[in-house]
């Protein structure tokens, strides 16, 4: 940018209700949601640690469905608010069953609250929200769902399964900004939180504090500044998923994981860690490293072929046997897919894994692209 001329993010018009509350519907049209939605001015996990903070107290007894990283973080905030935690968890490499979770109702008649997470972007895989909610609704406890990886990538029927309190972020599928999130929050989940005296209030925290200053207002005063420029992004993410259609953004992404998939079967060497093709999240393939070898340096390799390829190593425990390649936002592309599996096989290469020619694994990842945008 020259001296002269002016700084694009700066010196805007101010942010109006009218223009806040706008971007508000267009992201709660994406969620399929006609329920209330708050706008907290922060990334994810502030509307998560609200949601949890706003709904439990002391006597609450919850279910928390770990999956992957988030949900160990819920139940330490489920903890902290009192509750009694039951937990049901799945392998990183599958979802969890709504068998499973009825079990768990069954077993503890008073749980009052589940936790759960849809697509997880840090494992690589998806749970089946649908069956999940279903049997929720039939126990009458209220659902709080984490889709901040799934909005975008993977049909997200927020009202219709019947999700209380639903989180989403812009910064994964929709490709936008990481520093604004929205909730939706059902009318059972409002009475349930305005009958909480443990709920926040005057608080950064306070889902309350929106609703009466925000929403029963009827959304013509904001309660404070505006993250202009994260909801001006925002919207703009919106503006684009929209115009290039909901259904085809999602095609994109579970393109991306089907090619990916293809390729790396076909490649050998790593396998990809969740085993079934309906429990793999659409945002990002996890791979398994081969017996002996470290993920970081099938990281490190594949990046010496190609730098460019979104390509990382788990984190935590996980981070000697998972590769985790992404494929979400703009990166969920035909070309990058097929870039990554051709750096993933010259990497191998160059550890000395034996594995198929990496143009075979190319071309089958692009004949799965294909099948599934065709198809
Ligand atoms: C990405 C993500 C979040 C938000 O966390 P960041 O890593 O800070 O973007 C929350 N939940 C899930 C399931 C996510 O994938």
């Amino acid at each position: 940018m020259t001296a002269n001329t002016a700084p694009d993010l700066l010196d805007l018009p101010p942010l109006g209700a009218g223009h806040f509350a706008r971007i508000e519907d267009k992201v709660a049209a994406l969620m399929r949601t006609r329920e209330t939605v708050v706008t907290m001015q922060g990334e994810a996990l502030l509307p998560l640690e609200a949601c949890i903070r706003s709904a439990v107290r002391p006597g609450s007894t919850a279910l928390n469905v770990i999956t992957g990283p988030y949900g160990e973080t819920f139940g330490g905030w489920l903890r902290s608010c009192g509750a009694e935690v039951i937990t049901v968890t799945a392998p990183f490499s599958g979802a969890v069953t709504p068998e499973q979770v009825a079990e768990a109702l069954r077993a503890h008649p008073a749980i009052d609250f589940v936790s759960l997470v849809h697509a997880e972007a840090a494992t690589g895989n998806t749970n089946p929200v649908a069956g999940i909610a279903e049997v929720v609704r039939e126990h009458g406890a209220l659902l709080m769902l984490d889709a901040v990886a799934s909005v975008g990538a993977e049909p997200l029927l927020t009202d219709e399964w019947g999700v209380d309190l639903c989180v989403i972020g812009g910064q994964k599928a929709m490709a936008g900004p990481a520093g604004v999130s929205v909730v939706s929050v059902s009318a059972r989940a409002w009475e349930r939180i305005a009958a909480n005296e443990q709920a926040p209030r005057r608080s950064y925290l306070s889902l309350l504090d929106w609703k009466e200053r925000w929403i029963d207002g009827g959304r013509a005063a904001l309660p404070h500044a505006p993250a202009q420029l994260e909801m001006l992004a925002l919207e703009q993410a919106a503006d684009r998923v929209e115009r290039a259609g909901l259904d085809a953004v999602i095609a994109r992404h579970r393109a991306a994981a089907a090619a990916t998939r293809a390729g790396v079967r076909v490649l050998g060497g790593v396998t990809p860690y969740v085993v079934r093709d309906e429990d793999a999240a659409p945002v990002a393939t996890t791979l398994r490293a081969p017996e002996g070898t470290d993920a970081r340096d099938i990281v490190a390799a594949a990046l010496a072929a190609d730098a460019c390829v979104p390509v990382q190593a788990a984190g935590g425990a996980l981070a000697k046997e998972m590769v985790r390649v992404n494929h979400y936002g703009l990166e969920a592309d035909r070309e990058v897919v097929l870039a990554t599996v051709s750096a993933l096989a010259e990497g191998l290469r160059a550890l000395g894994v034996p594995v198929a020619e990496p143009g075979e694994a190319v071309v089958a990842a692009g004949k799965a692209w294909d099948a599934v945008i065709e198809g």
